[in-house]
């Protein structure tokens, strides 16, 4: 068995591994690369295999840093079956088309440009017919059953509880008289977080592929982010000033929804408006609705018994049209405002930013991971202007990062990852999908668990064993 590391190694975005088992190649994730425009491009691009040549790609969940270049590998010349859980399967034919959009709009912007310069306009990196061709592909596979995809390979998903559907990949092997047991973390998500169920961790592994998001940081309790982020609503209320959150429209929308909802009910925040400004966010949540039974037994209780909508509270909209998103530029009282991408890369919070930014009465509050050169980090990091539509403007707003919703688990989650395999079976250990000083971090602390043999791939770098 043969893995190269293509995507996501050395880095947080991109996720892509390519396995060679028993003479069939399968590709772990197929994840979009987000960065500088032009090093996005030419990573996503080009592929550094014949995507004819691959029989399964397995995806671990819907996130586009994983899922995001589907499109393309199939334009490239993909014929074989997509596997991912169910919920997966359904919020990828949400986010691949969102995906395609963003990526029409961001091209049509770059050829204005290149028209005012003589330069030839350039194409997407795939378009919308690209994933309507891509969607045909993906075959649902539910947790815990096992998929063959040789004669001597099958591969089960577990619940990776990270995001609604997420998956831990286990590949069984027996290739040659020897069985091998290889697990993929996928992004590994954590105990105690609402909505999702706590992670169902792959055991007695030989080998281990680990994200390492936050190798370096412990979340504190999830029990306190609840009230830091009522403090944070409070004040800003107070100062007369909107909270401005950029947040993945799938998965941490529905979690800060949900956590508002919890603290309206408990008059602990004042009673302003909350918007939700994402068309994917409403889809998403859609699909969350759809499947209950892959929620927390809490969530499932509120849906099930009580016949409550988590998703659903009075002072909450849902803002589906270009022009309601456009009046929310003209609010004059507190509100909060939670919109996508994430990382500010695109999508309306673009607009929100641009118009809230310089106000020093406004908060905007990041409540997840932002990879380096995305406009999220440099404004966490503190930057003092900001280019939006390239335009520069002022960072007056206060900022504030809560780690405490993340739904990637803390060092000791993915330490004690590895309490469930034997220190004798498991002889390698690769960390993926994180910055060096993540990753780094980890490697001494798991020598001193007993596991000796821990690396830290560069993309490109093959291992056999
Ligand atoms: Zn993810």
């Amino acid at each position: 068995m043969k893995i190269q590391f293509i995507g996501g190694a050395q880095t947080v975005t991109g996720s892509m591994h390519l396995l060679t088992v028993d003479g069939h190649k399968v590709l772990l994730e197929c994840g979009l690369f987000q960065g500088r425009r032009e090093e996005m491009y030419q990573k996503n691009q080009n592929f550094p295999f014949d995507p004819a040549e691959v029989e399964f790609l397995l995806l671990s969940h819907a996130h586009i840093d994983h899922s995001g270049n589907i499109p393309n590998l199939v334009k490239k010349g993909f014929r074989g079956k997509i596997l991912a859980t169910p919920p997966t399967v359904d919020l990828c034919k949400i986010m691949l088309p969102d995906s395609a959009y963003i990526q029409e709009m961001d091209v049509m912007h770059v050829n204005k440009i290149r028209a005012k310069n003589h330069q030839p306009p350039v194409e997407p990196i795939y378009n919308s017919a690209d994933v309507q061709a891509c969607l045909g592909h993906f075959v649902p596979v539910e947790y815990n059953q096992s998929y063959p995809l040789a004669p001597h390979v099958k591969v089960t998903f577990r619940n990776a509880g990270h995001i609604l559907g997420s998956a831990g990949i286990l590949l069984e092997v027996n290739e040659k008289g020897r069985s091998l047991r290889f697990g993929f973390t996928g992004d590994l998500g954590r105990d105690g977080i609402d909505l999702i169920n706590d992670p169902d961790p792959l055991r007695d592994l030989d080998i281990l592929v680990t994200e390492t998001t936050y190798g370096n940081r412990t979340h504190p309790p999830a029990i306190d982010a609840e009230e830091k982020l009522a403090q944070l609503v409070r004040q800003t209320a107070q100062n007369g000033g909107k909270v401005i959150i950029p947040a993945f429209a799938v998965g941490r929308t529905q979690q800060i929804v949900y956590h508002l909802h919890k603290l309206f009910d408990q008059n602990r925040i004042p009673d302003i408006p909350v918007y939700v400004d994402s068309p994917l966010a409403v889809k998403a949540t859609e699909i969350f609705r759809d499947y209950p039974q892959y929620l927390d037994r809490e969530t499932e209780r509120i849906y099930l018994t009580d016949h409550l909508d988590p998703f659903k509270f009075s002072r909450l909209t849902y803002v589906g049209s270009v022009e309601e998103s456009k009046s929310l530029n003209s609010l004059v009282y507190p509100a909060i405002i939670i919109s996508a991408s994430g990382m500010a890369e695109g999508g309306r919070i673009l607009h929100h930013l641009k118009n809230n930014i310089e106000n020093p009465k406004n908060l905007i509050l990041f409540v997840g991971y932002s990879a380096k050169n995305t406009l999220a980090r440099k404004i966490m990091d503190g930057e003092k202007r900001v280019k939006i539509f390239g335009e520069e403007h002022e960072v007056r707003a206060q900022i504030a990062h809560m780690d405490t919703f993340s739904a990637h688990g803390d060092r000791h989650n993915i330490l004690d990852y590895v309490d469930f395999s034997d220190p004798k079976h498991l002889k390698k250990i690769f960390l993926v999908h994180g910055e060096p000083e993540q990753a780094n971090s980890l490697i001494d602390a798991f020598r001193s668990k007993g596991f000796m043999d821990v690396c830290y791939p560069a993309p490109g770098e093959e291992h056999e064993f």
